[in-house]
């Protein structure tokens, strides 16, 4: 007797659709990053100063993926670059259909460089990858010591680690220090870099490290 599993099917789909979006990506010459991380971390104060800092020398968009919001897509706008807004009502993560049409929502032939800002989680999108270049985790030290601890899955496939709230570090005794230490050891090659979502510190140092074409 053969069975089949609807968890495994639904996970090799998912799979197959995440390869099929960024082979699509490719020929369009989009360069994206998926950037995870919990809600409250500073997923889209980052997004924002990316965009902000990049916006001259790349052409951007993004897509905000949320629940039932458009908050974010909205900040991001500010910066006049094309934004769509994913919803994904009930479901905690973003999944390859959905980046699909939003990627199809997009002035694709103006666009090199594309932020993908997935909902709020750290665990289910470490299991299902959209179809991106680079993944991206903004923490920070306001979610406490164990953060990166906790989450095995999905920072030992990242390639950026943003730790957010730099300032904040005496204030909840947590160091970035710690939290970088915990990283190596799940992952000795993410690059990490310490930020602050407020004034922008860091980012031009993390701009510094990431790669922009294949
Ligand atoms: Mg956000
Ligand atoms: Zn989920």
């Amino acid at each position: 007797m053969r069975i089949v599993e609807l968890g495994e099917s639904a996970l090799k789909k998912g799979r197959d659709l995440a390869i099929e979006n960024k082979k699509f990506l490719d020929t369009k010459g989009v360069f994206a990053f998926d950037v995870m991380g919990s809600v409250g971390s500073g997923k889209t104060s980052i997004i924002k100063w990316l965009v902000r800092k990049l916006k001259g020398d790349y052409k951007i968009g993004v897509i905000a993926g949320d629940l039932t919001t458009e908050v974010d897509a909205l900040r991001i706008e500010e910066e006049g670059v094309p934004v769509v807004q994913a919803h994904t009502g009930r479901v905690c993560h973003l999944d390859p259909g959905l980046v699909r049409t939003a990627i199809e929502n997009l002035p694709l032939d103006d666009i090199d460089v594309l932020f993908i800002e997935n909902v709020g989680n750290l665990i289910c999108p470490a299991a299902v990858p959209i179809g991106v270049h680079k993944e991206m985790v903004v923490t920070s030290v306001t979610e406490g010591p164990y953060m990166i601890k906790k989450h095995p899955y999905m920072f030992q496939r990242v390639d950026y680690v943003a730790i957010n709230k730099i300032d904040l570090q005496k204030a909840m005794n947590v160091s970035v220090h710690g939290l970088e230490e915990d990283l190596r050891e799940l992952n000795p090659n993410a690059i990490v870099i310490g930020t602050n979502g407020i004034t922008g510190e860091g980012v031009d140092k993390l701009i510094q490290c990431m790669s922009f074409q294949q």
